[in-house]
């Protein structure tokens, strides 16, 4: 049984049972996005750090004491998960910071952090019955809601714009799921899918629209924290699309706080593509998200006009004490180089986005040298190696022949 004991509405506060509402709002409509509520007394009794350090299971299932479901789904085998945080090597010495680390999430099974959204989604679907299951995607949340409906023996019809990065339609095809590619932006793909589901009562697993999506996402949070010994981090830099993955950051942080686990809740620093920046925007100036008909950036997993979680994620970006950063193409683009030549990880545009911002905030002094800092790797570079090729200029064939290396290597190669 899990230990949910209601769900919340953003806008208008009306609380629900659990099994009284599947998605929205019913009162708000699709902007009623519901938050999660947890029984805290009842889930401190059995989550301790004497829990966690006698628990085994390295997956995000080791969490389960703060997850919407009342047990992991036996036909999900793939590992979720308790992915690596790496403690930087050169780019935290480089640029002045002592303490800065790189939570992996793209050493997930389909390579990127929405794996622990989709993982939640198969759970409810299969608790309540159904076996096909929809998203729309920029790319990421469709692969892996398409890979892990595979691996459970389930059915995904997926929405993706056309556009979407040839790895991440590979693995889309490769996975076997219906896909639609939608000549259109992701926005248009999302309200496709709406209908599709009102059409088919297929189990949607869309961000913001399915409240449980962020409580997947939280996991990383979770993570993050026990990997540190819960010495918290100060600041926390994250990728911002739909705003989803960020809210699940300071879900995943709140949880450990009203569990006396940790001490402070970190700076939430949301970055965006400067083509597509409506959260960063309604931050900074304090006013209400405006929506963009034609947001545009390489960083396509950060690609939303119409952010879904958007009263969530600045609401908790502003209770963090957070701010937001934007970041250009070039530097998105410069930032995948840097962090792959310094690190030997390798982002997609939207990842490195967050590194571009940290190479910002700091000429920009709004970090300080001492300040412990993680930066959300959301997405592994191999999902767009298109844009991963701009990072290098053409490299140049040589003959099969150790002079043309002998050559090179005395020219400075
Ligand atoms: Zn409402």
């Amino acid at each position: 049984m899990s230990s949910v004991a209601g769900l919340r509405c953003m806008i208008c506060g009306q609380t629900y049972a659990p099994d009284e509402v599947r998605y929205v709002c019913p009162a708000c409509g699709n902007d009623g996005v519901l938050e999660v509520l947890y029984d805290y007394d009842r889930i401190r009794r059995s989550f301790t750090r004497q829990y966690l350090d006698d628990n085994h299971d390295f997956s995000m299932w080791r969490y389960l004491n703060l997850l919407p479901v009342s047990g992991r789904p036996s036909h999900l085998t793939l590992q979720i998960g308790w992915t690596p945080l790496y403690r930087s090597q050169h780019v935290g010495p480089q640029l002045g910071l002592a303490d800065v680390w790189f939570k992996d999430d793209g050493r997930n099974p389909t390579a990127s952090l929405k794996d622990r959204a989709s993982a939640i989604a198969i759970a409810k679907a299969v608790a309540l019955g159904e076996h096909v299951l929809t998203a729309a995607t920029t790319g990421n949340a469709g692969s892996s809601l398409a890979g892990l409906t595979a691996n459970a023996g389930l059915a995904a019809y997926i929405f993706a714009p056309a556009t979407a990065p040839a790895g991440k339609i590979a693995q889309l095809r490769v996975f076997g799921s219906h896909l639609f590619l939608v000549d259109g932006t992701y926005d248009e793909a999302f309200d496709l899918c709406m209908q599709a589901t009102e059409r088919f009562g297929w189990y949607n697993r869309n961000t913001a629209y399915n409240p449980y999506m962020v409580e997947g996402k939280k996991t990383v949070a979770l993570e993050m924290a026990e990997q540190l010994g819960f010495e918290a981090p100060d600041a926390v830099l994250v990728p911002v699309g739909d705003g989803c993955i960020i809210s699940g950051v300071a879900k995943g942080f709140r949880d450990l706080l009203a569990l006396g686990l940790i001490s402070h809740m970190p700076q939430l620093i949301a970055v965006q593509a400067q083509g597509c920046a409506p959260i960063a925007t309604a931050v900074a100036t304090g006013q209400p998200v405006v929506c963009l008909d034609h947001p545009s950036s390489c960083a396509d997993s950060i690609v939303a006009g119409v952010p879904r979680n958007r009263l969530m994620a600045v609401r908790d970006i502003q209770e963090s004490g957070g701010l937001a950063v934007t970041v250009t193409d070039e530097e998105i683009i410069d930032a995948i180089g840097y962090l792959g030549r310094n690190e030997g990880i390798f982002a997609e545009p939207a990842a490195a986005a967050a590194v571009a911002a940290l190479r910002k905030l700091i000429t920009r002094h709004d970090l300080a040298p001492e300040e412990r800092v993680v930066v959300l790797i959301t997405g592994n570079g191999l999902k767009d190696v298109e844009h991963a090729m701009l990072v290098q200029g053409k490299v140049q064939s040589i003959p099969p022949a150790i002079d043309a290396v002998e050559h090179a290597v005395a020219a400075g190669f």
